[in-house]
């Protein structure tokens, strides 16, 4: 991490200046409509009055911004209310509507990626994943682009496409929707967004799978992290992001959350890999999927992926369990350092170990408990993901619907609904 913020990026490519780009959806603070949209997913079914004193807008802005809403098809009136249907109608609760549009995502990992389907409440309709053949970016974004038509085919139910939001690990520049660098993939300065838009004919958004998760909680998960939350993601890659009040921190370059080589001292192994950075005992050289399968090997517990040794942990093999256990630990001191750094109102922990096992959860917990300074109540304060066996399928889907929620009046070109 670099200790000067003031200096400007230097950043190795050229072809994408900032001050070219509009500000776009991922750091965009919510439009009117877009309030009235997002109180009406918290709340809805919802009165029109209870919308205007969530918003703090007038109720006559909330009747205009609701009749818009519901001419694009995003809102309906709701089921529950009796008499005639009719735009603008005071008394009648509106809700989020369903059945007209989806949006589509897309989650690109280090060695397969996942295409899903979300309806506009954040509900996963469908998703297929698959291994990559490969790790050449236009082979990879060419296969999501195929992949992506057939379920909606299958899985849309005659409802249009809006957008589609694609996730993926490392530095992720969501205004230029450009993935800067994905060392493990070995992508660098990958134009997503163009390369996307140009197969599918789609809205596409670009984020880092942190934020993207991150989002994910303040718009979908529990409550408690919409104030402030930093979110830890420890998979094949390991970083994390900052949101508070809807705001994603981004940092001028892109780079805000990236904690992958988090030097974890006396605590590791030491290593006996060395990181892909050149040193010994980073956080993700101790703690991501490579190196579980790599410690278990050490074990003679020999596993063909990290899901199988998940698997094994879950079944309650002492040496998997072990290790999962010992990961806990090494994310636990991480997680405190971020609680110290942000002291946010919740860390959510995307960590298949803690969201699964109890007692990773819990040794997480202990973990923070002896070594933050701030935090407390690290029951209440440290939380796994409200997406454990759905991480992937979520991510994609929740860049495409924070950027829609945002601005949800702006541009979204719907890609035809196929019956
Ligand atoms: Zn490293």
């Amino acid at each position: 991490m670099s200790l000067s913020v003031s200096a400007p990026a230097r950043r190795g490519r050229t072809s994408v200046r900032r001050s070219d780009i509009p500000a776009a959806g991922p750091v965009r603070r919510l439009s009117g409509a877009g309030s009235v949209l997002s109180a009406i997913l918290d709340h809805g079914p919802v009165a029109r009055s209870t919308v205007a004193r969530l918003t703090g807008l007038s109720p006559a802005s909330v009747t205009g911004h609701t009749g818009r809403l519901m001419a694009r098809g995003l809102v309906r009136e709701s089921e529950e209310s009796t008499g005639p249907k009719g735009l603008g109608r005071p008394h009648i609760p509106l809700e989020i509507d369903t059945g007209r549009h989806v949006v589509a995502g897309a989650h690109i990992a280090v060695a397969h990626s996942t295409v899903s389907l979300m309806d506009l409440r954040g509900r996963i309709l469908a998703e297929d994943r698959q291994p990559h053949r490969g790790t050449d970016a236009q082979r990879i974004l060419d296969d999501l682009a195929t992949r992506l038509p057939r379920l909606v085919t299958a899985h849309a139910a005659g409802r249009a496409v809006l957008a589609l939001g694609v996730a993926t690990g490392h530095r992720v520049d969501p205004e230029a929707g450009v993935v800067i660098e994905h060392p493990q993939l070995g992508w660098r300065d990958v134009p997503v967004r163009d390369v996307l838009a140009a197969a599918t004919g789609l809205q596409v958004q670009v984020d880092s799978h942190a934020r993207a998760l991150a989002r994910a909680e303040q718009m979908l998960g529990e409550a408690t992290t919409r104030a402030s939350t930093v979110l830890l993601f420890v998979g094949a890659v390991v970083d994390a992001a900052f949101a508070t009040a809807g705001a994603m921190h981004l940092g001028p370059r892109s780079g805000a959350g990236s904690v992958a080589h988090l030097p974890l001292g006396s605590a590791g192994s030491g290593g006996a890999e060395p990181c892909s950075c050149g040193r010994r005992g980073c956080l993700q050289s101790e703690v991501s999927e490579r190196a579980m399968v790599r410690q278990a090997a050490e074990q003679g517990l020999l596993v063909g992926s990290f899901t199988e040794l998940l698997e094994r942990a879950l079944v309650g093999e002492a040496r998997a369990v072990a290790l999962f256990r010992r990961r806990a630990r090494l994310v636990g001191q991480a997680a405190a350092l971020l609680l110290d750094m942000f002291d946010p109102e919740v860390l959510v922990v995307v960590e298949p170990g803690a969201g699964r096992l109890p007692q990773c959860l819990a040794d997480l917990r202990t973990e923070v408990a002896e070594r933050s300074w701030v935090c407390d109540d690290p029951e209440r304060a440290v939380v796994p993901s409200s997406f454990t066996g759905s991480v992937l399928a979520t991510a994609g889907g929740a860049v495409a619907l924070g950027a829609l929620y945002a601005d949800p009046l702006g541009p979204w070109p719907a890609l035809p609904a196929v019956s």
